[in-house]
């Protein structure tokens, strides 16, 4: 109990002692600023609210103020609300843009304050001051909503590591994560987070794994495992050797994706910046032509031009298209961060249209529906023993990533027994060759054996079969099993619920291990003994027979392990995050952090609706912002009432499109 007490108070003082570490090191604190701008623009509403009340009282009370004393009095509140829309409008004009919101707004309101000063135009002093008011409101809402979703993405994937307990001249310190180097030792205590990727080198413990994957069940690990930064240790001590530097590691990866997903952006998204482009130009054209063009008709001119100019001038109100600019993103951003909580990361919007629309659904075999753990089952030697064929596999295999590679070095055991391994080349689908003691060693599959020219023979038990040839002479085969992933039948199956219409795996392993799993998950076809080239040319087959947009799109699902090529020619490429290599997480558009192929059909459910959401706004915001013009045109719709519609839009908007983040 006592001890108990003491370890966590230590803990408590190693977090105080970490954060600020951390706080003198941020130089800028830029998150600090983002936080104060909405307290800022709420505290600047306030009082010039309270300006414009005065003002009003004033002006009613004083009925005999003349027209200029009006405007300088209600020119208080209009600058006090207004002064940096002003100034951005501007600078605006300075830079050659004028299709600008806070232009268009400077414009429309400049026009209301001196409309009154038109011959047969009446006055709209206070009604200048609240557009502006509200037009800040809108903005204030805006920026609250951006930040309360960016907040909500980053408590959900509550990541990010405080601080690094790292080993230093036999002490332990404790730093910011950043400040901690490749291959140094760092000891994680339980209840604390894993702040970089690494080995662990000794103790044993359960990880909390459910901010990486959106799952609860804890994972063991051991000495040799690999853990990733973003899981908490839960039970015991773990020294740990870092092999990813801090910015490398996977908890600041998907924190970065996460704030940087915009950049390859959704069909919506270019819709609505096209449509803005158009849109704002039209709006401004009419805003003119109905100021000039109904009073020259009218035939009286002076008479009737002030009543027009006001309806113009509401026209200018409604041109900005905010609505739409900020609330389409917003979706998108929160539908990436529902994806990312239940460990789905797209690297960008546009994946969420492919993957909405997915028509054909490729997977790789190996690795990706099944767990790519082998184990050993049987050796058949020739001519050598069962012992001495198992030791030249795992040596051959030495520096191996292949699953196949570090099952057998594990099947084996010791390794370090003084043999020479050399001259190791990886013939990516047919297995690897090396020198060991002088000896030429091949292991692989049979097409490896036909290029040295060994003489194979089969067997006839059903898994992958690993053949050995020393010196170009057989020498026996290792017969090794891998199973299917738990969730894998079920994969396939909710795709197809979800309308995806052909489910293919594509394996560079024998057609009897193909043919069993394939009938075991139910894919409708598959190919096997593939090279990587064959997969990438079956992929372009399968891409060359779609015939319409109804065939959707095709997405590669793989471990990057000899499909790398593929993951890039795919409409979408999906890889295994914690199985997967670097090469496959950076080919890939699409990671999946648990290696679970039911997680596929989840991102693709979360695609589609954010995508409906975000066209529920388009739609939305268009039709009531036509309504309002038309209004305005008919003279029926008053300028504080153009300005309260086009903020409503832009509130229900965000509501809906922060329900995105809901999975
Ligand atoms: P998959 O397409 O199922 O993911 P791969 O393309 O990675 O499979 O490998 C195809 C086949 O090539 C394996 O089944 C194995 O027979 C052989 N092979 C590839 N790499 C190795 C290796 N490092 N050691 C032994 N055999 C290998
Ligand atoms: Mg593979």
């Amino acid at each position: 109990m006592n001890r108990q007490q003491t370890e966590l108070e230590q803990n408590e003082e190693a977090k105080r002692t970490a954060a600020e570490a951390r706080e003198a090191h941020e130089e800028g604190g830029d998150g600090e600023e983002e936080e104060m701008e909405p307290k800022q623009k709420l505290r600047q509403i306030l009082i010039s609210a309270a300006l414009l009340l005065a003002a009003f009282l004033i002006d009613r009370n004083m009925p005999g103020l003349a027209m200029w004393q009006r405007l300088l009095l209600y020119l208080v509140p209009y600058f006090a609300a207004g002064f940096d829309v002003l100034k951005e409008a501007g600078e605006s004009i300075g830079h050659g843009e004028v299709f600008n919101e806070d232009f268009l707004m400077s414009i429309a309101t400049i026009g209301a304050l001196v409309i009154g000063f038109v011959p047969g135009g009446s006055p709209q002093f206070p009604e200048a001051v609240f557009v502006m008011l509200f037009f800040q409101v809108g903005e204030l809402f805006e920026g609250i909503a951006e930040g309360n979703s960016r907040r909500a993405i980053s408590q959900l994937l509550d990541i990010r590591p405080d601080f690094a307990n790292v080993e230093r001249d036999g002490a332990v310190e404790v730093v910011a994560p950043d400040e901690v180097r490749v291959g140094e030792v760092i000891v994680i205590k339980p209840g604390e987070k894993v702040p970089m990727d690494g080995t662990v080198l000794e103790g044993s413990s359960s990880l909390d794994t459910v901010a990486l994957t959106g799952e609860s069940a804890p994972r063991d690990v051991a000495a040799g495992d690999q853990i990733l930064s973003g899981c908490v240790n839960q039970s015991g001590v773990l020294r740990v050797r870092v092999g990813k530097a801090f910015g490398e590691s996977t908890a600041a990866k998907i924190l970065d994706l996460v704030e940087n997903a915009g950049e390859a952006k959704s069909r919506s998204e270019h819709f609505i910046s096209r449509f803005a482009r158009v849109y704002t130009p039209i709006v401004v054209l009419a805003a003119v032509v109905l100021a000039f063009v109904p009073p020259v008709l009218s035939g009286d001119f002076a008479a009737n031009f002030a009543t027009w100019l006001l309806r113009a001038l509401t026209f200018l109100i409604v041109s900005c298209p905010c609505a739409l600019v900020v609330s389409v993103p917003l979706a998108f951003f929160g539908g990436i961060g529902a994806a990312s909580k239940i460990g789905v990361l797209i690297k960008g919007s546009s994946f969420m249209d492919s993957l909405a629309k997915a028509g054909t659904v490729v997977f790789d075999k190996t690795g990706t529906l099944t767990k790519g753990v082998f184990e050993v089952t049987t050796l058949h030697p020739e001519k050598i023993s069962e012992k001495e064929l198992l030791h030249l596999a795992a040596h051959v295999e030495r520096y191996s990533t292949h699953p196949i590679a570090v099952s057998l070095r594990n099947a084996f055991g010791n390794e370090d027994d003084g043999c020479e391994v050399e001259d190791v080349t990886e013939v990516a689908g047919q297995g690897i060759r090396a020198r060991v003691n002088g000896r030429t060693v091949c292991v692989g599959n049979t097409k490896m054996m036909d290029a040295v020219g060994a003489v194979w023979r089969d067997c006839g038990e059903p898994g992958t079969i690993i053949h050995v040839a020393i010196d170009g002479v057989y020498a026996g085969h290792i017969h090794i099993s891998d199973v299917v992933k738990p969730d894998a039948a079920e994969a396939i199956a909710s795709l197809k619920k979800l309308g995806v219409r052909k489910t293919v795996m594509l394996t560079g392993d024998r057609e009897k291990v193909a043919a069993r799993v394939a009938g075991e998950l139910g894919v409708d076809a598959y190919h096997a003994e593939l090279l990587p080239a064959d997969k990438v040319r079956n992929v372009e087959k399968l891409l060359a027979e779609k015939t319409g947009p109804e065939d959707g799109t095709l997405v590669f699902v793989g471990d990057g392990i000899n499909d790398a090529p593929v993951l890039a020619r795919a409409d979408v490429g999906i890889a295994m995050g914690a199985m997967g290599s670097d090469a496959a997480i950076e080919a890939a558009d699409v990671v999946l952090m648990d290696d679970k192929p039911s997680k596929i059909a989840r991102a693709i459910r979360i695609s589609r609706r954010t995508i409906a959401i975000a066209r529920q706004n388009i739609v939305l915001a268009i039709v009531i912002k036509i309504a309002i013009l038309i209004l305005a045109a008919l003279g029926l719709c008053p300028m504080w009432l153009a300005v309260f519609g086009d903020t409503g839009v832009l509130l229900i908007c965000v509501l809906n499109a922060a329900r995105t983040l809901k999975a």
